[in-house]
């Protein structure tokens, strides 16, 4: 395998499916699936997934909401997906932790950077919910974040979209995929792979990114085997 210990970050809108809100039972099995073959081959998974099918802090302050509180919610709306995809894997037979960046004692785990390591040596999938439990960031920047505290070797972020293109492939029809690139070329051209935030940790800290589609079945576990899927940000 290429990699020991993977960080993957699934968004929560991927989590719609065909829906326009919410969980989708289809999509969820079949991330289920991809996660299940990875873990049998022995790779350390840790998951930050995101809340944005749920609510989205910044829309918040649309509705009159203020900014900060919005962002709290959207933290919870993380913990609502990470508990359906906590209880989906332990349904497929799956031994998973669910750790929060906010206190809910009744449901998670608090997030101990020692006991998040110790649960993915004894084989368990950890889950990261409610973000960093600060507001004003976002679910990339916890992903880049935990991955970094808990010496992951790569960050994989599945998307909707098969990976970093020169413009955006659904508005653009000429637009060309990058297999690989270096931070540096990313961040010249303005690309969108992360938000400024993540992209930056995970630069200064050399640890790599690979965007790709995790709506395509076997994708993931092609990249953890070292297949060129998606692109690869080093
Ligand atoms: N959020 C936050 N701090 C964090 C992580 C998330 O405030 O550390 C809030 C923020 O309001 C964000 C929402 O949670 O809009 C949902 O997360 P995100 O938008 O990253 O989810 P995704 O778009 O990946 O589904």
């Amino acid at each position: 395998m290429k990699y020991k210990r993977i960080l993957l970050k699934l968004s929560g809108e991927a989590l719609m499916g065909e829906n326009q809100y919410g969980i989708d039972a289809a999509r969820l099995d079949q991330y289920v699936q991809d996660i299940q073959k990875v873990q049998e081959t022995g790779v350390e998974i840790a998951i930050v997934i995101g809340g944005g099918n749920i609510f989205r802090g910044v829309d918040a302050e649309k509705s009159g909401i203020d900014r900060v509180q919005g962002d709290y919610m959207g933290m919870l709306a993380t913990v609502i997906n990470a508990m359906a995809l906590q209880s989906a894997l332990e349904k497929a037979g799956l031994y998973t932790r669910l750790m929060s960046g906010i206190k809910i004692e009744e449901v998670c785990e608090p997030f101990i950077k020692r006991r998040a390591v110790r649960h993915l040596e004894k084989g368990r999938i950890v889950i990261f919910g409610a973000g960093i439990g600060n507001p004003y960031f976002t679910t990339d920047s916890t992903a880049s974040l935990r991955a970094i505290e808990i010496e992951a070797d790569v960050v994989l972020k599945g998307t909707r979209v098969d990976g970093v293109y020169t413009a955006d492939p659904e508005k653009d029809p000429t637009a060309t995929k990058f297999s690989n690139i270096s931070f540096q070329e990313a961040y010249e051209k303005g690309l969108k792979v992360m938000d400024m935030t993540a992209f930056t940790l995970c630069q200064e800290n050399k640890l790599p990114i690979v965007v790709f589609d995790m709506n395509k079945k076997g994708n993931l576990e092609s990249i953890v085997s070292g297949a060129e899927v998606g692109t690869l940000i080093n």
